[in-house]
């Protein structure tokens, strides 16, 4: 069996594993995307291990039951990721929105769109290469930012699928994201566009997609910050 293939084979395995965990029941899938085996040979971590997808299905479950803090009361579900469990670009996004918990997905709408189109812009595809999930996993009610204590209550989650996952690069979107790697949101100015320290080669953060939609003048800055993130993702770097 080629790289490729073996790859559309585990890919087919771990949406069964989502399936289970998110309906009980198998569902029908499209085809499994084609695999840039390039990209994921330069992932040192490889395939993943049989433990770190236990560790993946058990983080899931809790985060779908949790109620750890009143985020629970006002959402339609927890929202746990979703992409590519073998990425090497990790999106850490704001708390989920109206939308995305509407479509129980990390990020939807308008906001997905533009988000893809960033993603396209440096060579990679939304789907196929990087792995969502959102700083809190419950929307906060009036799509408010989420408090320090939210954030702090729903931290180990996170800390939990960057473990699994081990990306080579963490992108933090928007102030809140900054949370993860314990700056407080109000340093998001200051930080953004740089590389920052945490648990990844490279972590960066910059504007969260429907902010940047709302005010067009910060393309400019966005883009510098992609650039940066493309040349890690092309060169190491
Ligand atoms: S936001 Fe996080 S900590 Fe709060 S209830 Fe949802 S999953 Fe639990």
């Amino acid at each position: 069996m080629d790289q490729s293939a073996a790859f559309t084979e585990l890919w087919h395995i771990l949406e069964d594993v989502e399936d289970m965990i998110k309906e009980g029941y198998k569902q029908p899938h499209p085809q499994a995307p084609e695999f840039n085996v390039s990209l994921i040979r330069d992932n040192p971590r490889g395939e993943l291990h049989p433990a770190k997808l236990e560790q993946i299905k058990e983080t899931s479950g809790e985060i779908s039951q949790c109620k750890s803090c009143d985020l629970h009361l006002a959402r339609k579900q927890a929202i746990v990721g979703q992409g590519n469990l073998k990425s090497t670009l990790m999106i850490i996004l704001p708390a989920p929105d109206y939308d995305s918990d509407d479509e129980a997905k990390p990020i939807a709408g308008e906001s997905r769109e533009f988000l893809g189109k960033w993603i396209s812009a440096i060579g990679l595809d939304l789907d196929k290469h990087c792995y969502l999930t959102n700083i809190v996993k419950c929307r906060p009610p009036g799509n408010r930012p989420p408090f320090l204590e939210e954030l702090s209550a729903c931290r180990h989650f996170m800390q939990d699928q960057v473990d699994s996952i081990q990306p080579k690069v963490l992108l933090l979107l928007g102030p809140s994201a900054l949370s993860f790697i314990q700056i407080p949101p109000n340093r998001f100015e200051e930080l953004r566009g740089q590389p920052l320290e945490g648990p990844a080669p490279l972590v960066l953060a910059t504007y969260d997609p429907i902010w940047v939609k709302m005010h067009p003048q910060l393309k400019r800055p966005v883009w510098e910050d992609l650039k940066l993130l493309k040349d890690f993702v092309e060169h190491g770097r």
